[in-house]
C-alpha cells in the first residue's frame, strides 16, 4: 500500500510521471505600486466542486470545543467527554454518545460533523488485510488500510488525494496530485479503520504510506498525528508511528527539529542517482546525497534509527550490481532496508522479480552485512498497493 502527494519545493509542482508544471509565486506588494492592468479582469469563475465542510470536529481542537459548548450554556468538560467517545468509545454518531445530555446530542448532530467522508468500498483479503476506499466531502478518494500481523493491528494511512512525486511504478501518482487532506480527514481514516477491529482489540501502529507524500502535508500530518499519540486520543506511541517520504531533506529537517521521535522511513528505490532519477523524478532535483544527508540529520538529532524502502522492480533495480551499491551506501549507517516485492500495478510495465533473483538480492545484502527486512506483500487480491483501488474504481463502473 503507499503512495503520495504534493507540491515540492520551489515553484513548481510536479505531476503525472514527473512532468514539471511551473506555477506563480505570490509576493505580498505595495498597493499604492499597482498599476491597472492593460487587459480586461477576467469573470471570476466559481468553482463547481463542493467545499470542505468547516464544522468538521475531527478538525478541532479540544479549546475550540470548549467555546462551541460554553456558547451554548454547556459545562466544558463535555469536551473530554465528547473526545472520548470518538477515540476510545468508538461512537459512530453524536447520538450514540448515550451520556451527554439528549438536547446537546441534537444540537451536536444538527451543527457538526463526525464523517466526512463516505465509504465507496471495502474489501477484505484473506491474510486479515482490509481495505477502504473513501470518497471525501469534495469528491476527491482516497485508501487507507487495516493490516493484521501477528498482535500488530497497523494501519496505512493516506496525506493527500492523489500524489505529486511521480514515482513511475506507483498507481497513486498516475493522475498527479489533488489535494492536501486535512487533519480531520486524516484522523478519520484512522477512525474508520479503528472501528473495524473487534471492541477487545486496540490498533497498534501507524504507517503514513498511503496516498501522498506526507512530507508535502507536514502540518496537517503532524497535527493529526499528535492526536493519534495523544493519551486522550488513540494513545500510540510514536515509535509505532511511521512517517514515509520520497526523500525531502528541507522538510525531514524540519521533522528533525519537531519534539516528537516519529520512526523517519525513506522510499530509496535505487542505489544511485542515475538509476533513482528514472524511477522517482522527483531525485533529479534532489539527489541521493542530499537526501541521505537530512536522513543522517534526523538519525543524530533523534536517536531513532532509521528505515529505508526498496521497492523490487524486475531488471530495473534487483541486479547484483544494485545490490552491491546499497551495501556500499548502507552498510555503515546501521539503518535498516525495507525490501518490497514490486505490486503490479495494471497499465504499467513493471514486474515483480522472480522468486529466485529476489533470493539472491537478499544474501547479497545480507553478506554485505545490511540490517534487511523483506516484507511481505499483503493484500494482494484487494490492490493493498496504494493507489491501486482507486485507479481501478475510477476505470470501472462501481458494481
Ligand atoms: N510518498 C511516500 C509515502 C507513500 S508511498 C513515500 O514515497 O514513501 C509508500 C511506499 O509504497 C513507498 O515506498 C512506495 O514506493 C511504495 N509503493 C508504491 N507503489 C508500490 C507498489 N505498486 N508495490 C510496492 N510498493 C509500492
Amino acid at each position: 500500500m503507499h503512495k503520495a502527494v504534493g507540491i515540492t519545493g520551489r515553484n513548481s509542482l510536479f505531476f503525472r510521471r514527473g512532468a514539471i508544471i511551473p506555477c506563480l509565486s505570490v509576493r505580498v506588494v505595495d498597493p499604492s505600486k499597482i498599476f491597472f492592468p492593460r487587459f480586461p479582469m477576467l469573470p471570476i469563475v466559481e468553482s463547481k466542486r463542493p467545499s470542505l465542510p468547516a464544522n468538521h470536529i475531527l478538525n478541532w481542537d479540544k479549546a475550540a470545543i470548549q467555546t462551541w459548548l460554553q456558547e451554548r450554556g454547556y459545562p466544558a468538560f463535555r469536551a473530554k467527554q465528547i473526545w472520548k467517545w470518538i477515540f476510545e468509545g468508538r461512537a459512530d454518531s453524536f447520538e450514540d454518545m448515550t451520556d451527554l445530555p439528549k438536547k446537546l446530542r441534537q444540537e451536536l448532530s444538527e451543527s457538526l460533523l463526525l464523517w466526512t467522508s463516505t465509504v465507496v468500498d471495502h474489501l477484505e483479503s484473506e491474510d486479515g488485510t482490509e481495505k477502504l476506499l473513501l470518497q471525501m466531502a469534495d469528491g476527491g478518494r482516497i485508501e487507507c488500510v487495516l493490516l493484521r500481523e501477528e498482535h500488530r493491528r497497523s494501519i496505512c494511512v493516506s496525506s493527500q488525494v492523489g500524489c505529486g512525486m511521480g514515482c513511475v511504478f506507483c498507481a497513486s501518482g498516475m493522475d498527479g496530485v489533488d489535494r492536501n487532506l486535512t487533519r480531520g480527514e486524516i484522523l478519520e481514516q484512522m477512525l474508520r479503520l479503528q472501528r473495524l477491529l473487534p471492541a477487545e482489540e486496540r490498533l497498534s501502529h501507524i504507517v503514513m504510506m498511503g496516498m501522498g507524500e506526507p512530507l508535502a502535508n507536514l502540518q496537517n500530518v503532524l497535527a493529526a498525528l499528535d492526536v493519534a499519540r495523544h493519551p486522550e486520543g488513540l494513545g500510540i506511541s510514536p515509535r509505532r508511528i511511521t512517517i514515509s517520504t520520497v526523500g525531502l531533506p528541507a522538510a525531514i529537517d524540519r521533522l528533525a527539529e519537531y519534539e516528537v521521535p516519529f520512526h523517519l522511513a525513506v522510499s530509496l528505490h535505487a542505489p544511485t542517482d542515475e538509476l533513482r532519477n528514472r524511477i522517482v523524478p522527483t531525485n533529479s532535483k534532489v539527489g541521493i546525497g542530499a537526501i541521505l544527508q537530512a536522513a543522517d540529520r534526523y538519525f543524530e538529532r533523534t536517536g531513532r534509527r532509521l528505515t529505508f524502502e526498496y521497492v523490487l522492480l524486475a531488471k530495473i533495480n534487483d541486479s547484483p550490481e544494485c545490490a552491491d551499491d546499497l551495501v556500499k551506501l548502507l552498510a555503515h549507517r546501521g539503518a535498516m532496508l525495507n525490501v518490497i516485492p514490486y505490486n503490479p500495478v495494471p497499465g504499467l510495465p513493471y514486474e515483480t522479480p522472480s522468486p529466485e533473483r529476489i533470493h539472491h538480492f537478499r544474501r547479497a545484502l545480507l553478506e554485505g552485512g545490511i540490517n534487511v527486512m523483506f516484507r511481505q506483500r499483503k493484500g494482494d487480491e484487494i490492490q493493498a498497493a496504494c493507489g491501486q483501488l482507486r485507479r481501478i474504481r475510477q476505470t470501472a463502473p462501481e458494481a
